[in-house]
């Protein structure tokens, strides 16, 4: 199993250090074919604006969309949650809009560029996250269908779950938090071999099981 990790720019050499660091494979993701055969992917921070461009111009839109919908796991952090929202405040059109939320760029202004923080993410278990935040985005409309997965005290929202997609605000790879990325290669395990009887066979009898397992689940959960 191989999980991606988009490096056309921005913290992606961080996220495959971490991914190895756990035993997973990590796989450099800058050309549409790069996708073939990874059950995963890893959106990092940078800046959005130089991701969508970049995106843009070497046709990785509609893979990473298509990525999405067949249900593999992706995982969207700072600059990276902002590109999978499906709206940015202030009108900057979405980029690969893939969960219902609506994001706010640099929300944390001048005054408070940077600052770290712990987190309680129970997805992960009891022990509060390192959540370190660069110039980061906050999710300002959480969408039908959106789970939170972790607020701050004042209760800004900055993690949340759609289906196969992650967003977080913060960078675990910079605290060597390593819970969330085990998250995604769990899903992504799932994903790539979904056992007979897996949760949504049980859950969902309705559901059609066909030759691409990720396509149905992606819809149906
Ligand atoms: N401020 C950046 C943006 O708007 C995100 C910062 C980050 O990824 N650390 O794209």
């Amino acid at each position: 199993m191989k999980i991606g990790v988009l490096a056309l720019h921005g913290a992606f050499i961080e996220h495959i250090h971490l991914l190895e660091s756990i035993g997973i494979e990590a796989v450099k993701i800058r050309l549409p074919e790069d996708l073939d055969g990874v059950s995963g992917l890893i959106i990092p921070g940078g800046e959005s604006t130089t991701m969508r461009k970049l995106t843009a111009r070497w046709g990785m839109r509609e893979p990473i969309l298509g990525l999405a919908a067949k249900g593999a796991p992706i995982l969207g952090t700072c600059a990276g949650m902002i590109v999978v929202a499906s709206e940015i405040a202030d009108g900057d059109e979405p980029v690969f809009p893939m969960i219902d939320v609506t994001v706010r760029r640099n929300a944390f202004g001048r005054q408070l560029d940077s600052f770290e923080t712990e987190l309680s993410m129970p997805v992960v278990g009891d022990t509060p996250i390192h959540a370190i935040f660069i110039r980061a985005p906050i999710i300002e409309r959480v969408g039908p269908g959106v789970e939170t997965l972790a607020s701050l005290p004042d209760g800004r929202v900055v993690a949340v779950r759609q289906r196969n997609v992650i967003a977080i605000s913060f960078h675990p790879e910079l605290a060597g938090e390593t819970r969330i990325h085990r998250l995604i290669a769990t899903m992504a395990a799932d994903f790539s071999e979904p056992g007979e009887g897996t949760v949504v066979a049980r859950t969902e009898p309705g559901i059609r099981r066909d030759a691409s397992p990720g396509a149905s689940r992606g819809r149906s959960e």
